[in-house]
């Protein structure tokens, strides 16, 4: 194999890890929000557009004939828990939840928009418009989530006075 498809193919399995963090993130946030129910919500959307995200890209490691078999990324599932458990002892977990769901978005967008440059001027047309699903799932989140941390952060502020137990999460 040319030495620019290795790098597509490395690219891909990075998507795939990044994915498999993103889904642990997700869990861990989903699983402790108690009181933000449209966040909770849409969080669980996007942890079944994630799964099925790692599993197109495993699609295109098979067509390339790179298989998908060795793809386990204890590491990044790793990072990802600790992630998601950054703000428990800070007192607004939903607040830093925010921010590290809207930052790893951003990095989704950026690996595949390099991740579609790349299929695209490998030939790999299939591997371009699958990532091209991903990304407008990104996207879509990514908007979500800018459109909707005013208003937890408001509802974050209003409780933080009274009732701040159930402010956090
Ligand atoms: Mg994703
Ligand atoms: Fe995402």
């Amino acid at each position: 194999m040319s030495e620019s498809r290795e790098w597509l193919v490395q690219w891909l399995r990075d998507a795939h890890a990044m994915e498999e963090q993103a889904e642990t993130m997700l869990n861990g946030q989903v699983n402790r929000i108690e009181n933000y129910p449209e966040l909770s919500e849409r969080i669980r959307q996007h942890i079944q557009e994630t799964r099925q995200q790692a599993a197109r890209l495993e699609t295109c490691l098979d067509r390339i004939g790179q298989g998908s078999s060795t793809l386990k990324d204890a590491g990044g599932k790793l990072t990802a828990m600790a992630q998601s458990l950054s703000g428990v002892f800070a007192g607004d977990e939903v607040m830093k939840g925010s921010l590290a769901s809207y930052t790893f978005e951003h990095m989704e967008i950026a690996s595949y928009t390099i991740l579609i440059a790349a299929a695209k001027s490998l030939g790999e047309a299939e591997v371009a418009q699958v990532c091209e699903e991903n990304l407008r799932e990104e996207v879509a989140m990514a908007d979500w989530l800018k459109s909707h941390i005013p208003a937890t952060t408001e509802q974050f502020l209003a409780r933080a006075d009274s009732e701040s137990e159930n402010a956090k999460r």
